[in-house]
């Protein structure tokens, strides 16, 4: 019988989710509460009543999430396989945090790396590190998110286990995991000086990353959460300017450093 779990969005021909052309999937759930959540439908973990948001896996009727089993996941990714050969693509976990659903997304790129699909698991780092442990043979890549660097902001700001989420990257990067970390750039949140020159020396002494990815704030979970009638905890803030993303990335001059997702 093939393992089921929840799922709200399949998205196919993705760029910024790894390396090539690729199919996310992403599974509901999530453990944190990041105040500029860009998927706030994505965090319970149970399918939910639909409040706006349309496609053909948030779900049927009135729900966002629905089950589906490994196989049909499969049926989807597959669909583009000559893509992901000749771009070096593949599957993207996501969500949500993925791992939240362990059999599941394990089954999953065990499934894909099995038919000769790449896998990449998108994550926040906030699950213990059993989760990890079960998809780490199947995965080519982690998207590895990191936010704040210092304890009391990040309960302030995400909320989550801060100690694990760091613990858990030292032991992926420790067992020879590919990784490419994630920042995403909140104004006068992640994009301060302070925080950024704090993130940069934990990661100089992690040991081998493959790069540090910057993403630039992105408005659109501010549009989604009105939309779908969620409170903000943050208010309409823009994304950085060309000189701002130079001063961010200049924090970073001993890594290698990517704006935006991975290419
Ligand atoms: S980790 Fe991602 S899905 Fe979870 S609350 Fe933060 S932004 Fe939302």
């Amino acid at each position: 019988m093939s393992t089921t779990g929840i799922i709200f969005d399949i998205k196919r021909f993705a760029i910024h989710d790894g390396p090539g052309i690729r199919t996310t999937v992403f599974l509901k759930g999530c453990p944190l509460d990041c105040a500029w959540c860009h998927n706030p439908e994505s965090r319970g973990r149970e399918p939910e009543p639909r409040r706006g948001l349309g496609s053909r896996f948030h779900g049927s009727g009135e729900m966002i999430g629905v089950q589906a089993t490994v196989n049909d996941v499969m049926d989807v990714v597959l669909k583009d396989r000559v893509f992901y050969d000749e771009s070096g693509g593949g599957m993207t976990l996501s969500g949500g945090e993925p791992l939240l659903q362990r059999e599941f997304a394990a089954s999953l790129v065990q499934a894909a790396r099995s038919l000769g699909v790449g896998t990449a698991v998108d994550t926040s780092g906030s699950v213990s590190w059993r989760h990890f442990e079960a998809v780490l043979p199947w995965t080519d890549l982690f998207l590895y998110d990191l936010k704040l660097a210092d304890p009391a902001a990040h309960d302030e700001w995400v909320g989550g286990d801060h100690g694990m989420i760091l613990s858990n990257l030292r032991r992926l990067v420790a067992a020879d995991a590919a990784v490419r970390v994630r920042i995403p750039l909140i104004p006068g949140v992640t994009d301060t000086d302070d925080n950024l020159s704090s993130l940069s020396v934990i990661l100089s002494g992690i040991g081998t990353i493959q790069a540090v990815d910057l993403l630039p704030y992105n408005p659109a979970g501010e549009h989604k959460a009105d939309r779908l009638g969620i409170a903000r905890r943050l208010p309409s803030i823009r994304t950085q300017s060309k000189e701002e993303m130079s001063r961010i990335q200049d924090h970073f001059s001993s890594l290698p450093v990517f704006i935006g997702g991975a290419p």
